[in-house]
């Protein structure tokens, strides 16, 4: 197993708190982002895990959020400047980063095109119905006009999140959306399902009109034919692409890979080749407290090995790809072939995987349908 290639870069500012969102993000006003401390901290914490972990040269980076598009591209080339200095980054590594359509204009994505080579935009639906029942700031003609100007501006790798199971909505309405959506031809489409966070505003007052549990199990598989149909791909259960196009970076969880993450409530994942140890390192939540950080590998917290087997396939069950390998399981998670095998067969008993071709297993429709269940199964007693 190869040391981390990865960076995750998590920017904690919105404009606007959505109200069924649970990632670390605050709603703030564009000016009071304090854009220079926050990525002088970003370096600084890239420092140390630098300094710690020694990785490899930079295959991917990703900036999520929150909303990293309220940031200054300036600003954005400073933080890859300071990367570069501390890591090299690969000439063809993918950089992804998250635009929401509210807070992005032409000269926003020309002045990132020299950094960036993959946007996600968080569209969410081309309904503005479904986006004022989000409580979205921007329209479905904000999100069109943005993609066709990053087209423009010759991105070639795009991906839209779309949700659906959204208050109120149909399944005819659900599939329009998908078909809005396939009619840009983005390179990667994310299509998940609304779900309701406890510590959400949602989760304390739900919408009172949200599909039942038959209706999204219509929309889901209305949406993945739809989707098949166009010539997408569907190599993770919520992620589509065409032309091999894959979210490089994501693949890298999926596959229980190492990856380095920075920002207020970034999390990274490193194993020690030697002691054959995995740690996950989590930075502080909220902003402040993570830009007064002085140490920002305090936090390294061993993997139990009790808890290996179900943080591995709550990442690597979700990909589509049906190769379960015995070497690669046991690459990743440091147990021993025998522990592996043992952990296959209980699985392989429950019906949850079967075996393959040459000596590999695949997760069956049941493993994916009962994906919880089979998760549960591989909890320490
Ligand atoms: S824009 Fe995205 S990160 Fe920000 S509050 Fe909405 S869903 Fe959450």
């Amino acid at each position: 197993m190869k040391k981390a290639s990865s960076l995750y870069i998590h920017m904690p500012w919105c404009l606007r708190k959505c109200p069924y969102c649970d990632f670390n993000s605050y709603g703030t006003s564009r000016i009071l982002i304090p854009q220079e401390k926050y990525v002088d901290a970003l370096l600084r914490n890239l420092t140390a895990m630098s300094d710690a972990y020694h990785p490899d040269e930079l295959k991917t980076i990703f900036i999520g959020g929150g909303t990293p598009s309220l940031f200054d591209p300036v600003i954005i080339n400073k933080l890859f400047e300071g990367i570069e200095q501390l890591i090299h980054i690969e000439t063809d590594a993918e950089i992804t980063m998250e635009i929401n359509p509210g807070t992005a204009d032409r000269k926003q994505l020309e002045a990132l095109g020299g950094i960036i080579n993959r946007i996600s935009f968080g569209v969410q639906s081309l309904n503005d119905r479904y986006l004022k029942s989000l409580r979205r700031i921007h329209s479905a003609n904000d999100a069109l006009s943005i993609i066709k100007t990053a087209r423009s501006l010759n991105f070639r790798n795009i991906n839209m999140d779309i949700m659906y199971g959204l208050p109120g909505q149909t399944i005819s309405d659900c599939i329009e959306d998908l078909e809005r959506s396939l009619a840009i031809e983005p390179d990667h489409i994310s299509w998940y399902e609304l779900t309701i966070e406890d510590d959400t505003e949602f989760g304390r007052n739900p919408p009172q009109n949200l599909p039942n549990s038959d209706l999204l199990a219509d929309m889901s598989e209305a949406g993945i034919e739809k989707l098949r149909n166009a010539g997408y791909e569907r190599y993770e259960i919520s992620n589509y692409c065409r032309d091999g196009k894959k979210c490089r970076h994501n693949l890298i969880y999926w596959n229980f890979d190492d990856y380095l993450g920075i920002g207020a409530g970034a999390h990274a994942k490193v194993s020690d080749q030697e002691t054959k140890r995995i740690y996950r390192i989590a930075q502080p939540l909220k902003p402040d407290e993570y830009m007064r950080s002085c140490n920002f590998i305090e936090n390294a917290e061993l993997v139990s090995k009790s808890d290996i087997p179900f943080q591995y396939f709550l990442n690597r069950a979700r990909l589509m790809d049906n190769r379960l390998e015995l070497t690669d399981i046991v690459e990743h998670t440091f147990l021993s072939p025998v522990e592996v095998s043992d952990i296959l067969k209980s699985m392989e008993k429950e019906n949850y995987v079967e075996r393959s071709s040459g000596g590999m297993y695949r997760i069956t429709d049941k493993g994916y349908l009962y994906n919880n269940d089979m998760l549960i199964s591989l909890l320490p007693d």
